[in-house]
């Protein structure tokens, strides 16, 4: 990928998609489109049509998504489906029909059967039922992993994808409804610390195990691939019938119990934990198999309680950012 390669950076606002911009930048990238949703409707076919015809990407890169938590996805099945299959529907599509050199697509580990063995290869994927609270998700993803591969089958594009486990860090969602399990702990710990509330409440049992990755160390990896070229990613990636796609992960995974630990003493909060068990625990293990990203030559470098310090100080510096 020259360093004046025309990218097309889908998504560049969020967690993913601003860590992104961010590494990408920092790596001396400068040629990169990032329209904002008001000026690309990324759900409007025509739209997303008339903007590849103009511009023409050489590399595109899917971080556009509807993401949330457990409760989110739960509350909200019909945005998580149809928005995500109409933004993967229109990007993927285009990428083909205006000729990008690679396009990246951003999956997640909730592909994987809610059953799948520990830890997840790629392999697994549709081996088993997938989990309820996340399934129209997971169901869209799963498509678009689909369509990566079957363009590339069809078409000979080099369409591949990333499935990371889950992100946290600068940028992410504090909201305390609808945002993954670490910002939120952040959150309501932050909040009980300064109100010196004797109880910070932990939704589910605290039993189920999570692998969290560093958003930045995830942007790395999606670079990382970018930047290897055809001949190097072939053979893992681009020989059907093997998966067009890897996960990226640190291989390690905590009980939500020992997460609220980590997030309480990097707060400072001394108080107790309570376990809400009216509210669901999801996936008991989602640990993934990160062996082929390290074949490919990327591994993970934060550690997770160094992590959660530098999204705590990022969450301390940006207080606009409570959703
Ligand atoms: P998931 O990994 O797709 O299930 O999504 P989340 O990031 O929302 O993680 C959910 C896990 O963390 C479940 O076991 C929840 O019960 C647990 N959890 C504990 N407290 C919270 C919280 O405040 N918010 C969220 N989203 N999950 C929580």
């Amino acid at each position: 990928m020259e360093k004046n390669a025309k990218i097309f950076l889908a998504g560049s606002k969020g967690l993913v998609g601003s860590a992104l911009k961010r590494c990408l930048t920092q790596s001396g990238y400068t040629n990169l489109i990032t329209p904002e949703i008001d000026e690309l409707d990324l759900t409007n076919q025509q739209a997303v049509t008339d903007f590849f015809a103009a511009e023409r990407p050489e590399y595109v890169i899917l971080a556009a998504a509807k993401v949330g938590g457990i409760h989110a996805n739960n509350t909200y099945p019909a945005e998580f489906i149809y928005l995500n299959l109409a933004i993967q529907n229109n990007v993927v599509h285009n990428a083909w029909k205006y000729g990008a050199k690679r396009l990246l697509f951003l999956g997640s580990s909730c592909i994987y059967p809610k059953l799948a063995p520990q830890p997840m290869k790629e392999e697994h994927l549709l081996t088993g039922l997938l989990e309820p609270t996340n399934e129209p998700y997971a169901l869209a993803k799963i498509a678009g992993i689909k369509m990566c591969e079957s363009y590339n089958r069809q078409y000979g594009t080099k369409f591949i994808a990333v499935m990371p486990t889950n992100l946290y860090g600068p940028g992410d969602n504090f909201h305390p409804e609808n945002s993954h399990v670490l910002p939120a702990l952040i959150r309501r710990f932050h909040e009980a610390k300064l109100a010196a509330a004797p109880e910070v409440v932990v939704w589910g049992s605290g039993t189920p195990r999570r692998e969290l990755l560093y958003v930045e160390d995830m942007a790395r990896g999606c670079l990382h691939l970018m930047e290897l070229s055809d001949e190097q990613i072939a053979p893992e990636l681009l020989s059907y019938p093997k998966p067009c796609f890897v996960n990226l992960g640190t291989g390690e995974d905590v009980t939500i119990r020992e997460l609220a630990e980590t997030v309480a003493r990097v707060v400072g909060y001394q108080g107790r934990l309570e376990f809400d068990a009216s509210k669901p625990d999801g996936t008991p293990r989602k640990l993934e198999d990160v062996s082929r990203a390290h074949t490919l030559g990327w591994r993970h470098t934060m550690s997770l309680e160094d992590g959660i310090a530098a999204t705590y100080r990022w969450y301390l510096e940006n207080p606009e950012y409570k959703r």
